[in-house]
C-alpha cells in the first residue's frame, strides 16, 4: 500500500487539448510536452491520454525520455527538445525517422546526417533565452553552411524567455522578429518550408503569431495557467480566457491522532507551539514525497471538505496538521495534499504561493515512484 493516491483526470486532460486543438486550428500541430515524468503527472499515462485525444507529437527533453516513450508507442512521434550529451558516442540511438531533434550546432547535424534512417533535424535559434540555441550573429553563415555542404534540415526553431512574466510583452515581440528574420535567411539560402515553431502554454495562448506550424504545450495541458500574468494579458489583450482543468489530484490518509494540550511543542526546531488544547492528524507525506518544506507552519491540507493547516516544519516523510475544528476526522480518513475535497480546493498555485515559487516545481517534484491512477 502506498503512502499517497496520485490520480490523473483523462477527462480534464481531453477538455485541455481540445480547448488548444480549438484555439490553434487544424494547421496547426500540437506536441504534448510530456518531459520530466509529463510534469510529474506520470509520463507514460500522460502520453497514452494525449496521444488518443490527438496530440500529433510528444515533447520530451532528453534521449532518455524519448527511448522510454519509443518503447510503448512504437510509432509516436517525438520532439526532443533538449540537447543530447556524448552525441558523438550515442547517435546510433537516434536511428528512428519519427524522432525529431532540436540543435544548436552544424556538427550536431553532421554527427546526425549520417544515420540512414535520420530523425528530423530542426536547428534552434537562441533569440533572447541565452540557453541553447544558435546565436542570431551566426545564422547567416550556418545556413550558407549547411547549404554548401548539403547538410538535411527539416525544422527552425527557438523559445521565448519571459512571456509568462509580463503583461508587457516587447521582449517577446522581439523575439518573435528575430525568429522571423531567421526563418527568412534560412529561406534564402533555399529552405523554404522549414517547420516552423516557437510557442509553449503562455504564448500559443497570447499571440496567434506564434502558433506557425507547431505549438509545444506543457503547463496547460495540465489544467495549470503558465502564469498570474498569462491570464491578466489575455483580459488586457480583450482574448478569451479559457477555461483549463487541473488533471492531477494527491491524496494520503491519516495516519496518526494525537490530542495535545495548550503549550506544546510540534516537530523538529520546535517551529509551533500549541496556543490551544489542539487536535493534531499526522500524514505520511513529507519533501521526499515532494512536499515542498516551505509549505511548514504555512500551507494546509483538505480533510472532509475543510482546512487543515500544517503545523511546524514539514519532515522528510511526515507532516502535522491541525484538525481541532474538523471533529469527525479520524484514522485512516483521506486527506488531500492537492486537489478539491467538497468545495475546498488546494491547487499547485496554492502551493506554489506558500512557497514562493512557481506550480512548474510543485508539481513536477511529485515522488515519480508513487504510481499515476487513470480516473474518469
Ligand atoms: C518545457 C518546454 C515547453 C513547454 O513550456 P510550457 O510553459 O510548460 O508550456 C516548450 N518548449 C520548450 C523548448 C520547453 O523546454
Amino acid at each position: 500500500m502506498q503512502s499517497s493516491e496520485i490520480l490523473l483526470s483523462r477527462s480534464a486532460l481531453n477538455h485541455n487539448i481540445a480547448f488548444f486543438r480549438k484555439l490553434v486550428g487544424p494547421k496547426t500541430k500540437f506536441v504534448a510536452v510530456v518531459k520530466s515524468n509529463a510534469y510529474g503527472h506520470g509520463l507514460i499515462p500522460v502520453a497514452s491520454i494525449a496521444l488518443d485525444s490527438g496530440a500529433d507529437i510528444l515533447g520530451v527533453n532528453s534521449l532518455e525520455e524519448a527511448m522510454i516513450l519509443r518503447d510503448h508507442f512504437p510509432k509516436a512521434t517525438i520532439l526532443i527538445m533538449g540537447s543530447i550529451p556524448k552525441l558523438q558516442a550515442r547517435y546510433r540511438e537516434l536511428e528512428d525517422e519519427n524522432f525529431w531533434v532540436l540543435v544548436s550546432r552544424i556538427e550536431e547535424i553532421k554527427i546526425i546526417s549520417t544515420l540512414k534512417h535520420r530523425p528530423k533535424i530542426h536547428i534552434k535559434i537562441d533569440t533572447g533565452m541565452s540557453r541553447l540555441g544558435a546565436s542570431m550573429d551566426s545564422v547567416e553563415e550556418l545556413a550558407k553552411e549547411i547549404k554548401f555542404l548539403k547538410l538535411p534540415l527539416d525544422g527552425i526553431a527557438t523559445h521565448f524567455a519571459s512571456t509568462e512574466d509580463f503583461t508587457e510583452h516587447s521582449y517577446s515581440m522581439k523575439q518573435l522578429e528575430k525568429f522571423e528574420s531567421a526563418i527568412e535567411t534560412f529561406k534564402r539560402f533555399g529552405f523554404i518550408d522549414l517547420i516552423r515553431h516557437c510557442a509553449s502554454s503562455a504564448s500559443a495562448m497570447l499571440f496567434s503569431e506564434a502558433r506557425m506550424d507547431l505549438v509545444r504545450v506543457g503547463i496547460s495541458l495540465y489544467g495549470l495557467w503558465p502564469s498570474l500574468e498569462t491570464k491578466l494579458s489575455l483580459s488586457q489583450m480583450k482574448k478569451e480566457i479559457g477555461s483549463l482543468k487541473p488533471a492531477l489530484t494527491w491524496k494520503t490518509k491519516i495516519q496518526h491522532i494525537q490530542n495535545l494540550p495548550q503549550g506544546t511543542f510540534v516537530g523538529y526546531g520546535s517551529t509551533y507551539k500549541t496556543t490551544h488544547p489542539t487536535k493534531l492528524a499526522v500524514v505520511p507525506v513529507g519533501y521526499y514525497e515532494g512536499l515542498d518544506r516551505k509549505l511548514s507552519n504555512q500551507g494546509y491540507m483538505l480533510i472532509h471538505g475543510e482546512r487543515a493547516k500544517i503545523l511546524g516544519r514539514i519532515c522528510m516523510n511526515m507532516t502535522m496538521l491541525d484538525i481541532t475544528n474538523i471533529p469527525d476526522a479520524k484514522l485512516g480518513d483521506e486527506v488531500v495534499v492537492l486537489g478539491n475535497s467538497g468545495n475546498e480546493w488546494i491547487t499547485a498555485d496554492d502551493h506554489a504561493n506558500w512557497a514562493n515559487t512557481i506550480n512548474y516545481e510543485i508539481v513536477t517534484k511529485i515522488l515519480s515512484l508513487f504510481p499515476r491512477t487513470i480516473v474518469d
